[in-house]
């Protein structure tokens, strides 16, 4: 079993690679997230221990971009404090499990035992409305095979829109779930990255896949009306 270490302190990256090498596994280690990127591009390994606080990114955006290039080992984050806010983040970059520091190793290998026993996660599906098509994976979209740049914002609310086809989406639950924090009663973002998104999915392909639901809020055509499809 090969395992990746990504840990900048050299004192605490020693401890695992002994640690873990005593219980059998072969251990690489990375000081960085570059070299953990560069890596798990060149070779397979059957977990990544990862820590959160690197030099040059932070483990997030490692798990993040190990995702978006293909790589499925599993992942297991050390994050600095319990925090849940770090565990939500960490779950959504794509870790499998978290261990808060400081942990004991004995848990550590338990922990990864029983990844390395899961096997790699199942990549996510591709995601197909109409004509569009969403990677949640690679952050990916397109329209009938033309690619279409979204900020993360727009990504973020596009995916949701994708989830619940055929659903009014209030802005309330809009906001509370793409952008996060409590929505203040007046804010017209909703509305602004709605015509963001037109702009860029439906407008230069003379579709139609968000409807206003007057009063309510927006609504993701189940099949959204492709009219470059329906006039063939
Ligand atoms: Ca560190």
């Amino acid at each position: 079993m090969r395992v990746l270490v990504v840990e900048d302190e050299v004192k605490m990256a020693g401890l695992l690679k002994r640690g873990l090498e005593e219980e059998g596994y072969a251990v690489a280690v990375a000081p960085d997230g570059q070299e953990a990127l560069w890596l798990t591009s060149e070779d397979t390994f059957d977990a990544v221990v990862l820590d959160v606080m690197l030099p040059d990114m932070n483990g997030f955006e490692v798990c993040q971009q190990m995702r978006a290039a293909g790589r499925w080992s599993p992942v297991l984050m050390l994050t600095a404090r319990d925090a849940v806010a770090d565990r939500v983040t960490g779950l959504d970059a794509g870790a499998d499990d978290y261990l808060a520091k400081p942990f004991s190793f004995a848990e550590l290998t338990a922990r990864l035992r029983a990844l390395v026993r899961r096997g790699a996660p199942e990549r996510p599906v591709v995601m197909r409305l109409g004509g569009l098509s969403l990677d949640p994976a690679t952050h990916r979209v397109d329209r009938r095979g033309t690619s279409v740049d979204l900020t993360s914002k727009e990504f973020a609310l596009l995916e949701y829109l994708m989830r619940h086809p055929g659903e009014v989406l209030t802005r309330t639950r809009l906001i509370e779930h793409v952008w996060d924090f409590a929505y203040d009663g007046d804010s017209n973002l909703v509305d602004v990255y709605i015509r963001y998104l037109r702009d860029k999915i439906d407008r230069p392909f003379g579709a139609d896949s968000i409807q206003t639901v007057r009063g309510a809020g927006y609504r993701m055509r189940e099949e959204p009306v492709d009219a470059a499809a329906d006039t063939g």
